[in-house]
């Protein structure tokens, strides 16, 4: 017996040595914690599941677990709707009203961080071979507000469009007026309508979430299709403000699409994925070539 157990200690020890030869021995038993990089995952607001950043950007940053369509940026939203090789238009144009504190920094910030000039980005391109021009507000760019150049830009854009006899597609997305500029900033409402009451051509508005307040109540709901995302916030005041108001508690899917689209005042509820074939049929069924 005895003899047993020496010939098992001798086989751990040949085994022992083998593996350390191998270097395989004692693992090191501290535990180190790895960082997973911040740009690998991403977590979605509406249902909480973290979600591969590389399959979210493969699904057009729809998660594929509840549907949620997450707000894009300008640039994400033009490379998903527009064909390569579009031209970003209608660039640098002078803010002229800077008075309020701070405003410039904020505004600089917002240019940083987002590479945008603005919160309306325009674009001259193609919808799957068809020319259009787009205008593509920034929800990061200062909350999408309406300043004076953002609405000298959609107004510039609209002119473009009746000049060159193009559709002009705006996907609006947000906060309302900005507050920094004022009255002026109020007055964008009125140019931006103007524009549009001015325009020959088709234009299709695409509301993505949110769109509230001066954008919800000047161009973004004055075009000739109005289509928007699913569950996109659309309204002019938040629900709290109107509730208090009026002392009332309004249903759970008020300001959402789905019950605007209910209630008569969309034509479509689109899904991002099938936005690009979609738009394309309106603009054929159009006749634009
Ligand atoms: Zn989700």
């Amino acid at each position: 017996m005895q003899n047993a157990f020496d010939k098992r200690k001798e086989e751990l020890k040949e085994f022992d040595d083998a593996m350390e030869k191998l270097n395989l021995k004692k693992r090191d038993k501290t535990i180190v914690v790895k960082q997973v990089p911040s740009d690998l995952m991403d977590k979605c607001n509406k249902c909480g599941r973290f979600i591969v950043k590389e399959d979210l950007i493969a699904n057009l940053m729809v998660c594929p677990y509840c549907g949620h369509h997450k707000r894009l940026s300008a640039k994400e939203r033009l490379n998903q709707v527009l064909d390569p090789g579009y031209e970003i238009i209608l660039n640098n144009i002078e803010e002229k009203h800077l008075d309020f504190p701070d405003y410039k920094d904020k505004l600089d910030k917002a240019r940083e961080e987002t590479g945008d000039d603005e919160s309306v980005v325009c674009a001259s391109g193609m919808i799957d071979g068809i020319k259009v021009l787009v205008g593509v507000m920034n929800s990061y760019f200062m909350m999408g507000s309406m300043g004076s150049v953002t609405g000298e830009k959609i107004t510039r854009l609209f002119e473009l469009g009746n000049e060159k006899k193009l559709p002009v597609i705006m996907f609006t997305c947000s906060g309302g007026a900005r507050m920094q500029e004022g009255v002026i900033s109020l007055m964008q409402m009125a140019k931006t309508s103007e524009a549009v009451g001015r325009f020959n051509e088709l234009y299709i508005a695409v509301l993505t979430d949110p769109t509230t307040g001066g954008v919800s109540a000047s161009f973004a709901t004055l075009a000739d299709i109005t289509l928007a995302e699913p569950k996109a916030l659309v309204g002019f005041a938040g629900k709290r403000v109107i509730e208090r108001t009026i002392k009332e508690t309004l249903p759970d899917e008020f300001q959402t699409a789905e019950f605007l689209l209910e209630k008569g005042f969309l034509d479509a509820i689109v899904l991002r994925k099938d936005l690009k074939k979609k738009l394309n049929l309106l603009l054929r069924l159009h006749n634009y070539r």
